[in-house]
């Protein structure tokens, strides 16, 4: 652990330590930004005599966010501010994130913990694949790995051959990528003959930023020679690192001392009990930016346990997410999400990494079609035996159209796995 007495502290102690932090964050609202007290319908720190009474305050939204771009809802002085970042893959007026100094600290802090809890430490030479920019992938692990003294590599997004070099020449020993990047270095790397496991020290790597399954992962690990780590965060939060999943396993550890997390209907108000799927909802504690209270973040997932990891982490693990309320798919009143077919594609062992979903409308109806790369395209069972299995977990059936290995187009950035070219898109 990077910080034993905040990571295993003991519950009592941690909810203290919340509502100290939750009062302090909400008398930094009340002392900087009138129109974010409106917000919160005037409430303040005197309201909240346990965190439990947050539940008293409205939601926040990305669109509230949006709508108070660019600086509406902060709650430092502009001369306080170091750095922005930008939320990523949004059409419209964009999300902003400024960061204090004691953001930036925070927020090296917590990568600092996450590329612990992923076995990364001061002799590790750690690969920055994400790009350095508005993003804030590139930069936090930078700030992580500077925290820690890790040696970094900031090699930022693409030119992949000279990713697959400098793993090897420079011993590389951990890599941070979004989740789809790993499947470009594998497919290059087969392409040219590169062998993770002979001409790599790889050990670790940590991939956010997008759903990815467990499928998926075993895969990765595999061809890599890897322990792959899901790190979670988003723009809003600080950036990536709001938590990351241990050795164990057994749920992504969320810095319970920094943020709040509550699960509530993802169409409605009501909380969720725990285990339960539901809306990850965030609270910040010690964000001066851009602090957030009850900020709806979309991303489905679940409380997994509030007991004492067998890391010996005492924060609550949740599970990794399942899918962005956003991406749910809708067919013949079913609802289904794009992890779902993954994880049935990538069990069979001669898929590609690389899918798409497809839907449109034939004569009113909706029509599932799977775009799958394979080693053999001209298989005549596989379409068959697909279709069956979305079936059975879903109750729909799809046309399944194979394709040879790289036979899907591959955009830059994050992969794409959803075509809806129905007219009402979902
Ligand atoms: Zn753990």
């Amino acid at each position: 652990m990077y910080q034993p007495q905040l990571e295993a502290m003991n519950r009592e102690q941690l909810a203290d330590l919340q509502l100290e932090r939750l009062q302090a964050t909400l008398r930094r609202i009340h002392a900087h930004n009138p129109r974010y007290v409106g917000r919160l319908n005037g409430l303040g720190a005197d309201d909240v005599k346990s965190v439990d009474d947050l539940r008293q305050f409205p939601f926040m939204s990305k669109d509230d966010l949006r709508d108070a771009y660019p600086f509406g809802l902060t709650c430092a002085p502009k001369s306080d501010f170091v750095r922005m970042h930008m939320s990523s893959g949004t059409t419209g007026t964009p999300v902003i994130c400024p960061h204090t100094a004691n953001d930036v600290r925070q927020w090296g802090e917590i990568m600092a913990r996450c590329l612990t809890a992923a076995g990364v430490g001061p002799d590790d030479v750690l690969q920055i694949t994400p790009s350095f920019g508005l993003f804030n992938g590139g930069f936090g692990f930078h700030y992580g790995a500077t925290t820690l003294e890790t040696m970094i590599i900031p090699i930022g997004a693409g030119r992949t051959k000279l990713q697959l070099q400098f793993m090897k020449d420079l011993g590389t020993t951990a890599v941070a990528a979004i989740a789809s990047y790993p499947l470009r270095l594998m497919e290059v790397a087969a392409e040219i003959g590169f062998d993770f496991h002979n001409e790599t020290k790889l050990r670790a790597g940590i991939f956010g930023a997008e759903i990815w399954s467990e499928e998926m992962r075993q895969r990765i690990e595999n061809v890599m020679g890897i322990q792959a780590f899901d790190i979670i965060g988003m723009t809003e939060s600080a950036g990536v690192g709001m938590g990351i999943d241990c050795a164990d396993r057994s749920g992504i550890h969320v810095w319970e001392d920094h943020y709040l997390v509550e699960f509530v209907d993802p169409n409605g108000a009501d909380p969720v009990p725990d285990g339960e799927w539901g809306e990850m909802v965030i609270t910040t504690l010690t964000r001066e930016g851009l602090p957030l209270i009850r900020f709806r973040t979309r991303d489905i997932s679940k409380l997994l346990s509030r007991e004492t990891c067998a890391c010996g982490r005492t924060s609550l693990r949740v599970e990794r997410i399942a899918c962005r309320n956003d991406d749910m798919l809708k067919v013949k009143g079913v609802n289904f999400y794009p992890k779902q077919v993954e994880s049935i594609l990538l069990r069979h062992p001669e898929v590609g990494n690389d899918y798409l979903i497809e839907l449109d409308r034939v004569g009113g109806a909706d029509r599932i079609t799977l775009h799958v790369e394979t080693e053999n395209d001209m298989d005549a069972f596989l379409p068959a035996k697909i279709n069956e299995e979305l079936h059975d977990l879903i109750g729909l059936h799809a046309e399944v159209l194979l394709l040879p290995l790289g036979g899907l187009p591959r955009p830059a950035g994050k992969a794409v796995r959803v075509k809806d070219k129905r007219e009402h898109g979902h």
